[in-house]
């Protein structure tokens, strides 16, 4: 256990305590029969782009984040209005797959918007991804109806559709889904895309293309619709969508967040030119930085977690607006995941000194929920093994309003420092940071290591 005295940017005391047991629990999810075991149901839709997303992941550009952001949080402000929390944002999962149904009361509700809403009749043929998602959704809870609801952006123009729709058999959608799994698994492991239905994302603004990472050539045979021809019907459903196109036109803008992620708050300076100078940073998805182990050290910390039983895992949303990237919990505890290439595993007594910016995370992701305490779960690169190199902690903080107060403050900071035009008021990145930013120039931040966190 180990404190932490007061700084500018601390709260009074965080103690830091290993979790052996649960250490133990998660490594021990690493010999079950079908680890790793997990596929998203969105990775069954588009299985080239999760073969990529494993093996050639990539970060997305500025102005390419920028747009996800503004549909996240749209998404977020949609479904506010359609149900209360503990419906929200459901994680179910069942023979490998996982997946995220957005409203679950009896029956599932996928929410997609977008630019422009299709003809009703022809949806299925334009958009057969909503229809397939949901009907996994149904297969994943048992359940042969759902509701598909179809919205452009909240505000005075507002559009929406909701469907009623009905499938015929979750048995035959499982065996879809089984049959899905085993291809993408197959080429997975054969580190070989080839056979995998072609990408509907090709000249579509597909980011593995644009980052020159995948080997498609648009050749590649044409996607099962087995999914969509175990829909029934979708009716539409004429008192749902006027109330809730009345709902929608009568939002609240929300915002404007300065903060979209979490990094924004660990990093400001960096954040204040990705919003005020996004020109300069890569247009376009980019290769993820890291080592290839790295990332698959994280798929693997990753899946542990995925292995678990349903409702293990949760996603929460931080009680200001801001950050606007979700919280991921571990039975009700905000975590963070990281990897390291520390020569050895961290003890609990020098970790807040050595690694204080991931304390700082886990500080950032319980204040945004109002809380005081989370989990760091640490892969180590160089160990042995998996389980050798695995540390859990449990990190609690003296005070949760004084971490309410810490997001409360990064956020205004940012804010200020925009609106003046100052960014020099805001923290410097840390020096690792400095060789691979492109807005170096702008900042001069390499000149002095004055304001470095
Ligand atoms: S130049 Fe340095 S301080 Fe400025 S944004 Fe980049 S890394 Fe951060």
């Amino acid at each position: 256990m180990t404190a932490v005295p007061p700084g500018s940017d601390w709260p009074d005391v965080v103690t830091v305590q290993r979790a052996p047991e649960l250490e133990r629990e998660l490594a021990g999810r690493l010999g079950l029969g079908s680890f790793p075991p997990v596929f998203g149901v969105t990775d069954l839709i588009e299985l080239r782009r999760a073969y990529y997303r494993r093996t050639a992941p990539v970060t997305p550009g500025v102005e390419q984040r920028r747009r996800m952001d503004a549909g996240r949080a749209a998404h977020l402000q949609i479904l506010r209005l359609l149900g209360d929390p503990e419906y929200r944002e459901v994680r179910v999962h069942g023979d490998g797959v996982v997946g995220e149904i957005d409203l679950l009361k009896e029956t599932p509700t996928e929410l997609k918007t977008t630019r422009e809403i299709p003809e009703v009749a022809t949806l299925h043929a334009v958009r057969p991804g909503y229809f397939e998602q949901l009907a996994m959704y149904c297969a994943l809870v048992g359940k042969r109806s759902a509701r598909l609801i179809v919205t452009t952006a909240p505000g005075p123009d507002a559009q929406a559709v909701v469907l009623a729709c009905e499938f015929a058999s979750t048995d035959r959608i499982w065996a879809e889904m089984r049959q899905r799994s085993e291809r993408l698994r197959e080429s997975l492991a054969r580190r070989d895309p080839s056979g995998l239905p072609r990408c509907a994302w090709r000249d579509r603004g597909c980011e593995y293309q644009s980052a020159k990472v995948c080997a498609c050539t648009g050749e590649e045979p044409e996607p099962s619709r087995g999914l969509v021809r175990e829909l029934e019907r979708a009716v539409p459903q004429e008192a749902e969508t006027a109330a809730l196109t009345e709902g929608l036109r009568a939002l609240p803008s929300e915002g404007p967040w300065v903060a979209s992620r979490f990094r924004d708050l660990l990093y400001p300076r960096r954040a204040y030119f990705e919003r005020t100078s996004p020109e300069v940073g890569p247009e376009g998805a980019e290769p993820a930085a890291g080592s290839g182990a790295r990332q698959e050290l994280f798929r693997t910390l990753r899946a542990m977690l995925e292995a678990g039983p349903s409702g293990e895992l949760s996603r929460r949303w931080a009680a200001l607006g801001e950050p606007t990237e979700p919280v991921g919990c571990f039975r009700g505890e905000p975590y963070v995941i990281k990897t390291s290439r520390a020569w050895s595993p961290a003890l609990e007594a020098g970790l807040a000194r050595d690694q204080p910016q991931y304390v700082r995370e886990v500080a950032l992701r319980a204040g945004s929920l109002g809380g005081r305490s989370g989990l760091l779960i640490v892969g180590y690169e160089r160990a042995a093994s998996v389980p050798e190199g695995l540390r859990v902690f449990r990190v609690e903080f003296a005070s949760a309003p004084e971490l309410v107060g810490l997001v409360t403050r990064k956020c205004s900071e940012l804010r200020s420092a925009i609106a003046t035009q100052r960014p020099e008021e805001l923290p410097a990145c840390p020096g690792w940071m400095h060789e691979a930013c492109p807005y170096r120039e702008r900042c001069g931040c390499g000149t002095s290591v004055a304001g470095r966190t």
